[in-house]
C-alpha cells in the first residue's frame, strides 16, 4: 500500500505545524509518499513559498527539486534558512514524533562506523610509529653511510613522525562522534550505552 502525506501548515502529517511560530512554512508545502512494500519513502515540494531541503549530515541544505528519495531518518527543512523555517525528521510526518526507533537504529549503525574507523586509525598510526622509528636505527647500522646522510635521514624520520602525528589526529575523529552522535530529540551527546537503549536525559527511545 501507498501512503501520501501532504506535509504543511494544512497538510495530513502527523503533528501539528504552529501556524505563527512557522510561518514559513506553506499550507502545502511538500509531499511525503511512503511505500510500504518496497520500504521506498520519496519526497517533493508542491510549490511551497520558501522551498524544501534535505539537512545532510554537515548541515547543509540541499533543495528538493522534483521527487527524491528519503530515508525514514533524513532531516527535512521546511523553509530552509529562515528563522521561521522548521526542521523534521521524515518518520515523524508518519509516527507523529511519538517513537525514535529509526533514528537509535540509524546512530547505532554511525556509531558502528565510527569504531570501526577510529580502531583502523589507532592500528595505522601504531605501525607507521614502528616503522619511523625504525627508520633512524636503520641508517645508523647501514654501512658506508655518510655521517651527513645519517644526520639527514634521522632528521627526516622525526619530522615526519610529528608532522603525520599532528594530521592524524584522534580528536578530529572524537570532534565528528560528538557533532554526530547526538540525541534526536534533547540534541545531547549520546554515550555507546545511551545509543543502544534510550537518551538518559530526556527518555528518548
Ligand atoms: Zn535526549
Amino acid at each position: 500500500m501507498i501512503k501520501e502525506y501532504i506535509i504543511g501548515r494544512e497538510g495530513n502529517q502527523n503533528f501539528k505545524i504552529d501556524d505563527e511560530k512557522f510561518s514559513a512554512v506553506s499550507r502545502r508545502h511538500a509531499r511525503l509518499t511512503v511505500d510500504e512494500a518496497s520500504g521506498v519513502w520519496r519526497l517533493c515540494d508542491e510549490g511551497s513559498a520558501n522551498g524544501t531541503y534535505i539537512v545532510d549530515d554537515k548541515g547543509n541544505l540541499l533543495p528538493v527539486t522534483g521527487e527524491v528519495v528519503v530515508a525514514p531518518t533524513t532531516r527535512i527543512s521546511l523553509g530552509g534558512k529562515r528563522y521561521n523555517a522548521l526542521t523534521i525528521v521524515a518518520h515523524t510526518v508518519v509516527d507523529g514524533g511519538s517513537t525514535f526507533a529509526p533514528d537509535f537504529d540509524e546512530l547505532e549503525r554511525r556509531l558502528a562506523d565510527l569504531k570501526q574507523r577510529m580502531s583502523k586509525k589507532r592500528n595505522d598510526l601504531k605501525w607507521r610509529r614502528i616503522l619511523l622509528a625504525l627508520l633512524p636505527i636503520a641508517c645508523l647500522v647501514i654501512p658506508g653511510l655518510g655521517n651527513e646522510a645519517r644526520f639527514i635521514s634521522i632528521s627526516v624520520a622525526s619530522l615526519l613522525n610529528a608532522v603525520l602525528g599532528s594530521i592524524d589526529d584522534p580528536t578530529t575523529l572524537a570532534e565528528e562522534r560528538s557533532r554526530t552522535i547526538v540525541c534526536p530529540k534533547c540534541g545531547r551527546a549520546l554515550t555507546d550505552k545511551d545509543v543502544e537503549r534510550h537518551c538518559c536525559p530526556c527518555g528518548a527511545h
